[in-house]
């Protein structure tokens, strides 16, 4: 019987863990990947925004976060696959057979992002699909590439390629993009991006290597196919709530709903980080997210 046992270990997962060591509570971390640090892995961007200490990229930033992890005293699974988990017993079943128990469960689970699901999508990856246009940048120079989404990463991304690619062409099925106005501003002043609005990807097509998008516009009747070596894909993210989304009030898209002290509506069991925060996923919300539940905890388990 663990005080609390946490489920993901990205900052909001190691932040819970870091605070409720520093409250003296029992503490097991469960990690799926082989690896801490969550979307930390896909940031390579610089980190500017994380009051206190700047990083050139999230593996940067996990190297701090790791130095505090490894000197803390919680135990840490990585690699361990949950099965089940019976929220209301706050018993979790691992695929290996094992059974936890805890007084305290929390879901620190965040998000994953979304596939278009169209044809070529899975095929290509590594052949043309485009993870970052910080990171790829210099495999994509000189080629023409797609775009698919309307959000700030994706207008940010496609600025990005810009800056070494010949043609960006943006694809995105609302009517208006979504990104934030300075990065409209930048795409208006940029020549090499074509838009199109109210488009979708319908198939990337290719042999060996991506050759080309076929794009459906609203109101055409058939397709087109446009040339391009690479494709990125950014449109949205979606929570990691399969396990648990029978058992406790989610919104509409799938995010665990919890109150100002991180609680869910299941009680012992709290959300923190990105599955339960679609207004402002960020690093700094999600380790403030595992203080208070860390601090909240503790002031159940300890008598006054
Ligand atoms: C490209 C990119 C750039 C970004 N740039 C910034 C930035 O500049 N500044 C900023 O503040 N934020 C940035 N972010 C957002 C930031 O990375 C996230 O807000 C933050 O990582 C959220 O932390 P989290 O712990 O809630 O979730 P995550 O980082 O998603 O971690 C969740 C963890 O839970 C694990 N998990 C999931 N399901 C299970 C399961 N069933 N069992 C066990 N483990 C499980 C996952 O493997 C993962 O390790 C960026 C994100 C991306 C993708």
């Amino acid at each position: 019987m663990h005080d609390v046992i946490i489920i993901g270990a990205g900052p909001a997962g190691l932040s819970t863990a870091f605070w409720c060591d520093e409250l003296a509570l029992d503490t097991l971390v469960l990690e799926q990947a082989e690896e801490i640090g969550g979307q930390l892995h896909r940031v390579y961007n610089p980190i500017n925004n994380y009051l206190g200490l700047k990083a050139h990229n999230g593996e940067e930033l996990l190297e701090r976060f790791a130095a505090d992890v490894d000197a803390a005293e919680f135990d840490l699974w990585t690699q361990a696959n949950v099965s089940s988990v019976d929220l209301k017993a706050r018993r979790i079943l691992l695929a290996s057979g094992e059974e936890l128990q805890s007084i305290a469960i929390v879901i620190a689970t965040g998000v994953r992002a979304r596939d278009l699901g169209v044809p070529g999508e899975k095929e290509f990856a590594g052949k043309g699909m485009i993870e970052s246009g910080t990171r790829d940048r210099e495999l994509f120079a000189g080629q023409d590439v797609c775009v698919v989404g309307g959000g700030d990463a994706a207008v940010e991304n496609a600025l990005l390629l810009t800056e070494v690619c010949p043609t960006v062409t943006l694809v995105h099925r609302g009517k208006k993009l979504r990104a934030r106005r300075e990065f409209i501003e930048q795409l208006q002043s940029t020549h090499c991006i074509t838009v199109f609005t109210e488009s979708v990807v319908t198939r990337i097509i290719g042999d060996e290597q991506v050759e080309a998008v076929e794009i459906k516009r609203k109101h055409a009747l058939k397709p087109f196919q446009l040339a391009v070596r690479g494709v990125l894909i950014r449109i949205g993210v979606e929570p990691n709530t399969d396990l648990f989304r029978e058992q406790l009030e989610t919104d509409e898209r799938g995010y665990v709903v919890v109150n100002s002290q991180h609680e869910t509506t299941v009680p012992m069991v709290f959300a923190v980080g990105d599955v339960s925060n679609p207004v402002a996923p960020t690093i700094s919300s999600a380790t403030g997210a595992g203080a208070t539940a860390a601090k909240v905890i503790a002031s159940r388990l300890t008598p006054r």
